[in-house]
């Protein structure tokens, strides 16, 4: 059965379908999964969705892909993630960083991201995507803060991102804390890289958008700028924001209110702001990112890494909030996150009711997607995009149609995620990233890893 993936291919030219038909199909993550059912692709998208046998029956020509002992589900989007952040980890410290401001100040600004350079961030955006694949990943967002890297910093990833096959959006967070000029580049970089992906072939899986970095980082002018930029491209502006107490106090010290407060009193709190971590959010600004429709995405793993806190998502999900899940290019595999996802927020509130399996599923994929502003992405629906993988469903109790989304969120890692299809490619059979020479990219971002740690 391990071969079952290896069977079949689908590609943007063939004009019959494939037809994938496991024991469990959770063709969206927020319902419950429905045993029998498979999944039909045709050109790279989802066909139709129903009883595996009936799609056998009334496609003949179709090459059917039995899947006995798996379920299928769409594929996860990492709302957040920094490629280049691979290179740093288990660089030599001294001591951990006192806290989020010194992690900033200390370490990451000066050891990580202003010693970057083209070879390091290519090493580091190949293995980002055979990580992200191999775990079940097929859609994210990058976010590059690499004063060294411009022009051209987002070419050299995107390279990379094409050889995989992944669904990617790029973008540089641009930065006033290195002076004006690599500002203006950086915004520079994310428009003119938006505006070259628009020129691509239609079957091309890259796209951008703005980033800038924080308002304790950028002007008032600056912000502005951004998302003037934005909205003639029609693309979301993204920032970190209030990721530790540090952001919040600094707006309140500099501009008399919150964070969020001021991005309202700009007149550019709405959806086209996409609000990465929201770690710290006062009353006012939960109901500003409630009210004014601020997409968020949450990356609990990361958030503990730098000791920023624990978001309050599930009060952002019961307001209505849209929120993805992120690995912040620390723990790459989905699966854990979500895992961190599903029990910190109980722990947090004292209450095993606000993070359910399918909510923190939901996040994972259509969530991710609805942050992102993809359309047709993160469900398996006629008409969606064929973003899928074939997960080994042998646990060791029964499956049932209540239990499958805890299953998978509590007792699934990339070791059992078997095949990963993109737009109707399979990216991941096996449990293999197709095409790809694992310990040849492995030497590479070792390599390079240890360029950036002696770097002085
Ligand atoms: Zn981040």
């Amino acid at each position: 059965m391990t071969s079952a993936t290896s069977a079949g291919s689908t590609s943007s030219g063939e004009s019959n379908g494939t037809i994938l038909w496991p024991d469990w199909l959770l063709a969206d993550a927020s319902v419950p999964p429905v045993a029998g059912h498979g999944v039909r692709i045709v050109d790279g998208l989802v066909d139709a969705v129903g009883p595996g046998d009936f799609l056998a029956a009334t496609h003949p020509d179709d090459t059917v892909l039995e899947l006995p002992d798996r379920v299928v589900l769409p594929g996860f989007v990492n709302a957040h993630v920094h490629m280049y952040g691979l290179l740093s980890h288990g660089i030599p410290l001294d001591a951990a960083p006192s806290g989020f401001w010194p992690f900033l100040e200390d370490f990451w600004w000066p050891k990580v991201e202003d010693r970057l350079d083209h070879t390091m961030i290519a090493a580091a955006a190949d293995w980002a995507c055979t990580e992200m694949l191999r775990s079940g990943t097929t859609t994210f967002l990058d976010i590059l803060e690499a004063p060294n890297v411009l022009p051209g910093g987002l070419d050299a990833q995107a390279e990379a991102v094409r050889r995989s096959g992944m669904r990617g959006i790029l973008s540089f967070e641009a930065t006033e804390r290195s002076g004006s000029e690599i500002a203006a580049a950086g915004l520079e970089e994310n428009q003119r890289f938006v505006e070259t992906c628009r020129t691509q072939s239609d079957d091309d899986l890259l796209s951008g958008l703005i980033s800038i970095h924080t308002l304790f980082t950028c002007s008032d002018d600056f912000v502005r700028d951004a998302f003037v930029r934005a909205a003639e491209l029609d693309v979301l502006v993204h920032a970190h924001c209030n990721e530790g107490v540090h952001e919040g106090e600094w707006c309140e010290a500099h501009h008399g209110h919150r964070t969020l407060e001021h991005y309202a009193a700009l007149g550019v709190a709405g959806p086209g702001f996409l609000a990465s971590q929201v770690v710290h959010l006062s009353e006012a600004e939960r109901r500003i990112v409630a009210d004014c429709g601020v997409r968020c995405s949450h990356m609990p793993l990361a958030n503990g890494e730098v000791g920023g806190g624990i978001a309050p998502i599930p009060e952002l999900l019961d307001a209505g909030v849209t929120v993805g899940l992120g690995s912040d290019g620390y723990v790459n595999d989905l699966y854990e996150v979500m895992r961190s996802a599903f029990l910190i927020h109980k722990a947090r509130l004292r209450d095993p009711g606000v993070m359910d399996a399918h909510r923190v599923l939901a996040m994972a994929t259509t969530g991710g997607a609805a942050a992102l502003d993809l359309e047709k992405v993160g469900r398996l629906a006629p008409g969606w995009s064929a973003d899928l993988q074939v997960v080994d469903s042998r646990f060791p109790t029964p499956v049932t149609e209540a239990n499958l989304a805890e299953q998978l969120v509590l007792f699934r890692s990339a070791q059992h995620v078997e095949a990963v299809m993109v737009a109707g490619l399979w990216r991941v059979r096996d449990g293999r990233v197709v095409e790809v020479d694992l310990e040849e990219q492995r030497a590479r971002l070792h390599e390079q890893a240890l360029r950036l740690w002696s770097a002085s």
